[in-house]
């Protein structure tokens, strides 16, 4: 049931408009959420500033991406050279807001739950690649809301649960309940089409637990730090968003996108098996290549094994 009936090109030149307000809210997460001092990573408060020389930033020059554009991409304050990834970051905004409902049915708790996820994933991929680190506080709030995504299975037992209905916006809040699980549903059959709670939470758990046990091996083993804790807690989400299978699909994707990447990079740097790589980037990256080409990528792999 798509909402208002409009076209899905009137929808998204509607929609990335707010998408890429969201990605210049989200160049502001990744640039202050990694900083030591806690009056830097106020997100809320604090006016818009230059990195470099803190000057205030005008307001039609934080226009997303024209702003840059009119500023050749540099400070109008200092001449800082504004790094291409706050344009790159607002697009990519702009791409998820106006390009979800294309993937997922606009309205529904999928396209909601799918919308969260891409600016999660957009915000956590920046901070890991720039500082290596992965905010404690976008994570735990990602992993209590990964469960809530499921909690209306246990409140309506009808498979499509419409609230609100009647008032002009009557499909906004339309929630397909058992539409909870991967989009397009029938493509993770292999580990069932939709997401329960109970696979919501043992993908918590297990994304958490499992790459835990692994790390404590790989620490008895080779005496160093493998893997981050930040990288649990990405996978525990991802698992309590996907549920446990493909969370594990993402971590051994992940895992490969890492080692394609790290083993050239190690050869060249010559830094030997001590090279730190951001793997919440490859997580990031293996994310939506899991929960669109998830059943794909598996039966290709079981085709392979055999
Ligand atoms: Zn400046």
């Amino acid at each position: 049931m798509p909402l208002l009936d409009l076209p899905p090109w009137i929808l998204t030149a509607l929609l990335a408009p707010f998408g890429l307000v969201l990605g210049s809210f989200c160049n502001v997460l990744i640039h202050r959420l990694p900083q030591e001092d806690p009056a830097e990573r106020d997100v809320i408060t604090r006016a818009s500033h230059c990195p470099s020389c803190k000057a205030r930033i005008k307001p039609w020059h934080n226009v997303p991406v024209f702003g840059w554009l009119w500023l050749r991409g540099k400070c109008a304050a200092c001449g800082w050279r504004i790094p291409f990834r706050y344009p790159l970051v607002e697009l990519l905004g702009g791409l998820i807001l106006g390009g979800a409902h294309w993937l997922f049915p606009f309205g529904t708790l999928i396209w909601l739950k799918g919308v969260i996820c891409g600016f999660a994933l957009l915000v956590l991929f920046f901070t890991d690649l720039t500082e290596m680190i992965l905010p404690d506080v976008l994570q735990f709030p990602l992993m209590a809301l990964g469960v809530l995504f499921a909690l209306p299975q246990l409140l309506f037992t009808d498979r499509t649960v419409v609230i609100l209905s009647g008032h002009g916006l009557s499909n906004l809040l339309a929630v397909s309940l058992w539409h909870n699980g991967l989009q397009p549903a029938p493509a993770w059959s292999t580990f069932g089409a939709t997401l329960t709670w109970k696979g919501s939470l043992l993908g918590l758990a297990l994304g958490y637990g499992g790459p835990a046990l692994i790390a404590l091996l790989y620490k008895a083993i080779r005496k160093t730090e493998g893997l981050g804790m930040g990288d649990f807690k990405m996978l525990a989400w991802l698992g309590a968003f996907w549920g446990w299978g493909p969370m594990l699909g993402i971590l051994f994707l992940g895992a490969a996108l890492g080692a394609a990447v790290g083993i050239p990079l190690m050869l060249i740097r010559r830094t030997g098996s001590q090279t730190m790589l951001p793997f919440g980037c490859f997580l990031s990256l293996a994310t939506p290549l899991v929960v669109f080409f998830g059943r794909a990528l598996w039966l290709g792999y079981l085709g392979w094994v055999r």
